[in-house]
């Protein structure tokens, strides 16, 4: 039967907003703030919360401060002028029961306009008193010949995110549009027999669910539902993205995984492994021998040894004839693992550089790595930037891997045999949120710490006992041990005028209660060279102290250091902290970190508490996302997987291993989800990637 063109709705789901009535370019660009473009949007900005406004009160039962809807006819209606250009409307109700006034503050007008004498309203509010039980501000419905469109109240109403500009009133009325003329026309994206076997709600159900729902209960249903859609389509991107770039390679050799630099590393290493490094490094060993490239990040609390575990990648690599690209995210930490590996690789007979932004010349440089003289090369992402070409790079080394975020992407973009990829990171986040945030990943955790570590005594220092502290730094300094000292004054992009407060502290601090204490200092704004000199003279024990600005967060290792003072402890978020105080404790000797500064805020005062009470990385990232919230802590966004309409990373966590495992399901019945019947779902995907590709701009340029 030929369709009759008039029952197809007015829009298509894909059209603009301002195809809906009453919304011109103003509100175009406030709801453009929101990241509402298109009517599907609209139908996809989910509520934040409802309010149950369904029953109606007799107005004589309406008790003060109870929070009540009534339905009765305006029987007095003023638009009184108050101070200033402001003004109020006030009204008088009136049901069988008895009469209730309600005022609307700064809205005047309203009385002019709809509470006309003898109109039937309803109107839901917390009963106040002004000359008698009046409601302030309530939320109102006028209810008009038999059209009654009850989106405010009368009924649940949805309370939306709001954004400047907007009211709750625009945005009930947009979205009742926006159902009204193309819900039925959203397409179902998830497959019919998962969502009976899941039983999730369809489409067509579940959107009006979602905004004007009958019951509380339908909201829950709905929301279930769009929490799945969104999870499981992020879960089809990552496990898709995954399979581009883990596809077996034609030509990949392998690498060689009992090699003779491999064996010869246990014979150099000065400690035996932990059981914990041993079973990562089996699991990377695994993925090199295997024949698809490896995407693989180890997890592990800053101080566990993850270097060593690299290591022995590289070593693999290098048994294979392959080159390792070695990246960590600041010079500092490069040249101290260039320091490292050099010294357990240069006995063997391999070639380690390193490649920063100070490499004296970087073209010579560039040309002992394309003809594979260089065997390793370490360098921040300077080593990529630079157009650098390999002769043959087999492995990826990402350290701290959560300072770059993008990489993924841009090796994603690279073309060529795709070398194998190890992150490391340092940045302990909950399993449910990795499958998110690095999906297409697999997974290593280092969850034990090298024999003999003391757990880090970490105390606040107040302002009273600042001398003592400085005594005991002295003594501490005699007793061969050395300390670091961390300021925030310094905002490391900031001028250089930012740093004159810095370099005064240190000033009065190095004359003063540290005076003859062989102290040095380090900060963002040197430049390489120096930063360099700098941590030799820290590292050989030369210099005693190093203050320094939060340059020395990641990845520093000077075993003698048993002292972190952070001044002003208070400014740093705690991940940040947890970082800082782990570079000392790396050995056998007893490790202090204090906080210096009051909090100013409850939430400081807190992260401070946190960090006292536990040494662990996973305990302290829990008590991040508490404090933060989820938003701040999963960047999403950064990972190119777009932002999330409606699922909570914490609260949907369970949520998250079923769209995992069901995804996994369909593509391996479906690889690449081909077929008409997943053509909606394919189709879905498509456009959330597209449209997490416009809210992410930048990208790096790395040929690999
Ligand atoms: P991170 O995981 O924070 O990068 P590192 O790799 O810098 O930690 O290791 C911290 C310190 O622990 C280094 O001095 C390293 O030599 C030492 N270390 C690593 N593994 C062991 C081990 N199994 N036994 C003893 N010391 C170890
Ligand atoms: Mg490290």
């Amino acid at each position: 039967m030929p369709e009759d063109p008039t029952d197809s709705p007015p829009f298509r789901p894909e059209d603009p907003v301002d195809r809906l009535p009453g919304i011109g370019p103003k509100r175009v660009s406030l709801l453009e703030a929101a990241g509402l473009r298109t009517i599907y949007d609209l139908l996809h900005y989910f509520p934040r919360d409802y309010r149950d406004y369904a029953s109606i009160t007799p107005i004589a039962n309406a008790a003060q401060d109870a929070t009540v809807t009534v339905r009765g006819v305006i029987t007095a209606s003023r638009n009184i002028r108050l101070r200033g250009r402001q003004s109020l409307a006030h009204i008088t109700l009136r049901d069988q029961t008895g009469s209730l006034g309600a005022t609307f503050f700064g809205r005047g007008f309203l009385a002019d306009t709809v509470f006309r004498k003898g109109t039937e309203v309803i109107l839901s509010g917390k009963v106040g008193n002004f000359k008698g039980p009046c409601l302030s501000n309530p939320e109102y419905e006028v209810l008009v010949g038999d059209e009654e469109d009850r989106l405010n109240t009368g009924r649940i109403v949805p309370v939306y995110p709001l954004v400047e500009g907007l009211t709750q009133r625009m945005l009930r009325r947009w979205v009742r549009d926006a159902l009204d003329s193309v819900g039925t026309a959203v397409p179902e994206c998830l497959p019919a027999t998962l969502r009976k076997r899941l039983g999730l709600t369809g489409i067509a159900q579940a959107l009006p669910a979602a905004h004007f729902p009958n019951s509380l209960e339908d909201t829950v249903s709905a929301r279930r539902r769009f929490v799945f859609e969104e999870l499981f389509l992020i879960q089809l991107e990552v496990l898709l993205r995954r399979e581009r770039l883990t596809t077996a390679v034609p030509d990949r050799a392998g690498h060689v995984v009992n090699g003779p630099h491999l064996r010869a590393l246990d014979c150099l290493l000065a400690f035996p492994l932990t059981g914990a490094q041993e079973r990562v490094i089996s699991e990377i060993l695994r993925d090199l021998s295997g024949p698809r490239p490896m995407l693989r990040l180890v997890q592990g609390d800053v101080g566990c040894g993850k270097t060593v575990v690299a290591l022995h990648a590289v070593a693999a690599a290098a048994d294979g004839g392959f080159q390792t690209a070695f990246m960590a995210p600041t010079e500092i930490l490069a040249e101290q693992h260039a320091l490292v590996l050099r010294g357990i690789l240069e006995p063997l007979g391999l070639r380690v550089e390193t490649f920063t932004r100070s490499t004296p010349e970087p073209a010579k440089l560039r040309r002992r790595i394309s003809s594979g003289e260089t065997d390793v090369v370490i360098g921040t992402h300077t080593l990529f930037q630079e157009k650098t070409r390999f002769h043959r790079l087999g492995l990826v080394v990402i350290d701290e891997q959560h300072r770059f975020g993008v990489l993924q992407r841009a090796l994603l973009a690279a073309k060529g045999p795709r070398p194998d990829l190890l992150q490391m990171s340092a940045t302990p986040i909950p399993r449910t949120i990795a499958l998110t945030l690095y999906g297409e990943m697999d997974l290593s955790i280092i969850d034990e710490m090298p024999p003999g570590r003391l757990p880090v005594k970490t105390r606040r220092v107040p302002a009273a006992k600042v001398p003592d502290l400085y005594r005991y730094l002295r003594e501490q300094i005699e007793l061969g041990f050395q300390a670091y000292i961390v300021c925030p004054l310094v905002d490391e992009s900031e001028t250089k005028t930012a740093l004159t407060p810095l370099l005064r502290h240190f000033e009065e601090i190095s004359t003063g209660p540290l005076a003859g204490v062989p102290v040095a200092m380090l900060h963002g704004r040197m430049d390489p060279a120096e930063k360099e000199a700098v941590m030799a003279r820290f590292k050989s024990g030369e210099a005693r102290i190093l203050f320094s600005t939060t340059v020395i967060e990641v990845g520093v290792d000077v075993a003698k250091a048993t002292i972190m003072v952070i001044e002003n402890a208070a400014d740093f978020g705690l991940t940040q902290l947890h970082q800082l105080r782990g570079r000392v404790g790396r050995s056998a000797d007893a490790s202090f970190c204090f906080l210096l500064g009051e909090p100013r805020t409850p939430d400081g005062k807190r992260r401070l508490d946190a960090l006292c009470a536990s040494n662990s990385g996973f305990d302290i990232a829990e008590e991040d996302l508490k404090l933060r919230g989820p938003g701040e802590f999963h960047g999403l966004r950064q990972a190119g997987l777009g932002d999330l309409r409606i699922a909570d990373l914490v609260r949907d966590a369970r949520v998250i291993d079923l769209a995992r495992r069901e995804a996994q399901a369909l593509l391996e019945k479906h690889p690449g989800l081909k077929g008409r019947t997943l053509a909606p779902l394919a189709k879905a995907l498509a456009q959330r990637r597209a449209e997490a590709e416009n809210s992410h701009a930048d990208g790096l340029d790395v040929t690999l």
